[in-house]
């Protein structure tokens, strides 16, 4: 498409430098979105859009909600910003403590940051100073995944195990290594919840402590279920097994909830559904319901009390953003628990699971679909790519999924991921998974 054909190419400048975004592709063929309320997005065109992704896993309980506007309006007016360092403001206490009572049980430590990204640098680097802390500095090694995201900060691209994410970027931090993936085709496909293989790639973890010696290794980062890879679930015991091998070698254990946070998946976090507890949590998104950037890591009281025995009037922690703990963040925060709560929101995922479930796995034995996995209200489904353009089929049903559905899914290499907002309707899981169903179909 020419860009005089383009539909509202008059509004994308070539300004704006979009993130992980096809710049020169984005501008040919806009996709510009105007405003939201409820399960809806409305284009500037006006046409109405189902959102089957929560924005970007982060409008848990739906978009514009007015408890959560008026908070931000009103703290807006009245004390816009508080400087973070030395100073600070009552709301950014309450939010801390009324995560600590969300949180699993010992994880009543809040870090406020801005983002996942930074939540997740935030946590590694608490991990290391708390190792220093404790008289074992020598514990510097830092553990991710394969096929890991952990944001886009350096320590994040650096335990991150996404091969784009990382490649243009130069060395990374040293002394880091990544675990196999767990995602498993051969003996997991079209698995229903969590797949039944598997458990025993945790052990990979064990021979890494062999080869290094446990007592270098700091910390193990692990999404419970990664997103931005393509929905990779943990097989049954496997995240039991990565706790054990932690907790017997003093390696701290960080959970990057920032998708699986705030009820995606039947709980708070997927540490509690999941039955395991990890010393960290880094979170994000689903904190504010998207609508403020803000993030948290909740950590387990004994970290920060290594580092409570220095002098009175010693800083204990040099860390810390201009903005941890904002004003419109944290009162954001509170609206959005607030209204999990009263909606008990945090509750749906578990209830409506059964229909999500039926409903994405009645599309095993369309074309081209080769895995679909689900958990919570997560789901995805994997497409053969076509050959020599991997990404390029997706990517299709995902423009036409928004052009002609009228409904917007994530896209992300060969794979179409889903996570409502949790006030969706039954008949709205049919309505997208009857629109998949026939996108693909027409896809070729
Ligand atoms: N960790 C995980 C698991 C994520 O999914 C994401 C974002 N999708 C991040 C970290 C980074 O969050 P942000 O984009 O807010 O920096």
């Amino acid at each position: 498409m020419s860009n005089a054909q383009a539909p509202n190419a008059d509004l994308t400048g070539p300004a704006y430098w979009m993130p992980f975004t096809a710049n020169r592709r984005f501008r040919q063929s806009p996709r510009l979105l105007e405003r939201a309320e409820g399960m809806y997005y409305y284009d500037v065109d006006g046409r109405q859009v189902l959102d089957a992704v929560a924005g970007l896993w982060c409008c848990n309980a739906g978009h514009a909600r007015p408890k959560i506007v008026e908070a931000i309006q009103k703290q807006a007016a009245k004390l816009d910003y508080a400087p973070s360092f030395q100073m600070g403001h009552p709301l950014a206490f309450e939010l801390a403590e009324r995560l600590a009572e969300l949180a699993p049980s010992g994880l009543n430590r809040v870090f406020f940051t801005n983002s996942g990204s930074e939540s997740v640098d935030t946590a590694l680097k608490i991990a290391l100073a708390y190792h220093r802390a404790c008289g074992e500095g020598q514990r510097s090694r830092l553990i991710g995944r394969e096929k890991g995201y952990h944001g886009v900060g350096f320590g994040g691209i650096s335990v991150g195990g996404i091969v784009h994410n990382r490649k243009h970027f130069g060395p990374l931090l040293p002394g880091v290594d990544h675990l196999p993936h767990t995602l498993d085709l051969d003996r997991n496909a079209f698995s229903q919840g969590l797949p039944a293989h598997g458990a025993e790639l945790a052990d990979a973890l064990e021979a890494l402590c062999q080869l290094h010696d446990p007592s270098t290794i700091a910390a193990v980062i692990i999404e419970p279920i990664s997103g931005s890879a393509g929905v990779i679930l943990p097989p049954v015991g496997y995240l039991q097994r990565i706790r054990e091998i932690c907790s017997r070698h003093g390696i701290l254990l960080i959970f990057d909830e920032v998708i699986t946070g705030f009820g995606r998946i039947g709980s708070a976090f997927a540490a509690q559904q999941f039955g395991v507890v990890p010393d960290m949590i880094t979170s994000a998104k689903g904190l504010t319901n998207g609508c403020v950037p803000m993030g948290a890591v909740l950590i387990n009281e004994a970290i920060q009390d290594a580092f409570m025995h220095g002098p009175e009037g010693m800083i204990e922690l040099f860390h810390g953003y201009t903005y941890s703990g904002h004003p419109l963040a944290a009162a954001a925060g509170l609206a959005a628990l607030d209204v999990y709560q009263e909606e008990r929101l945090f509750a749906v995922a578990d209830r409506l699971s059964p229909d999500w479930q039926r409903a994405a796995h009645a599309l095993h034995g369309l074309p081209h679909v080769i895995d679909i996995r689900n958990y919570g209200l997560i789901a995805a489904i994997q497409l053969e790519p076509r050959p020599g353009q991997s990404g390029q089929r997706a990517f299709e049903v995902f423009e036409r999924m928004f052009r002609e559905a009228g409904i917007l899914v994530r896209v992300t290499g060969d794979i179409i991921a889903l996570s409502p907002p949790l006030i969706i309707e039954p008949s709205q899981i049919d309505q997208i998974f009857a629109a998949l169903a026939d996108t693909i179909r027409a896809t070729r």
